[in-house]
């Protein structure tokens, strides 16, 4: 099978199973977004999926998200791209022209620097507080109790508005817990948008309430090594 209708394949088979796991959830397929993480892909592949139709697509680098979808944007400008990965300050400016949706605000300083570049370029980027909520020292994202302290600053002090939460669960733990405490926090500060699963586990997500989930190698196959 060629590129392109193996990576359409892949597409329709993930919206399937998303289909069936809002299904099981009594929730509408339309609620949940596929974000076909296109990081570390090459580029066959990455005009295949637009080919089949998708226009949303994740990235953890802002520089190789420039380099990615920078050209393309002109073409597509329904594309809307989702920065998945930690951000620096000094990339703010950059992040803010390129991404739809920057779901990585994790401290003060970068809530900040986002929120200036918002007012500066006149755009405004959907924006999400990344939870640790697996407390991993190594991990981005803020504690859980932290949750209302920060959106609090974000809001009202830093001047940006916040749609939500995402998680990335440790990788060997069970992930519905994870999941269900996020789902959780969202209700409880009224945050709509949850971004939560990945290729091994956005079913469980959408049964607990993900409207996004973010799929890299179960759509595009294993990635190329960084140079
Ligand atoms: C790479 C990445 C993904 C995609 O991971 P897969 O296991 O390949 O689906 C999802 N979320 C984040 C934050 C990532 O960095």
């Amino acid at each position: 099978m060629d590129v392109t209708s193996e990576i359409a394949e892949a597409i329709g088979d993930l919206q399937l199973k998303i289909g069936r796991a809002a299904e099981l959830a009594r929730r509408p397929t339309k609620d949940v977004t596929l974000v076909a993480v296109s990081k570390q892909q090459p580029a066959d592949k990455r005009q295949a999926a637009l080919d089949a139709g998708q226009r949303v697509f994740g990235e953890n680098r802002v520089q190789e998200a420039q380099n990615h979808w920078q050209e393309l944007r002109q073409h597509y400008p329904d594309l809307c791209l989702h920065l998945i990965g930690p951000l620096q300050s000094n990339k703010a400016a950059d992040a803010v022209a390129l991404f739809d949706v920057i779901e990585t605000i994790d401290r003060p300083k970068i809530a900040k620097a986002i929120a200036a570049e918002m007012q500066r370029q006149d755009r405004t980027p959907t924006a999400l507080i990344q939870v640790n909520t697996g407390l991993e020292p190594q991990k981005s994202g803020i504690a859980p109790v932290e949750i209302g302290g920060f959106l609090a600053f974000c809001q009202e002090e830093a001047g940006l508005p916040i749609s939500g939460l995402m998680c990335i669960p440790p990788a060997d733990d069970e992930p519905a817990p994870h999941f269900a405490l996020l789902k959780k926090y969202g209700a409880q500060f009224n945050l709509p948008v949850l971004s939560m699963g990945m290729s091994a586990d956005f079913e469980t997500a959408v049964q607990l309430g993900a409207t996004h989930v973010r799929v890299g190698s179960g759509l595009f196959g294993s990635r190329l090594p960084r140079h």
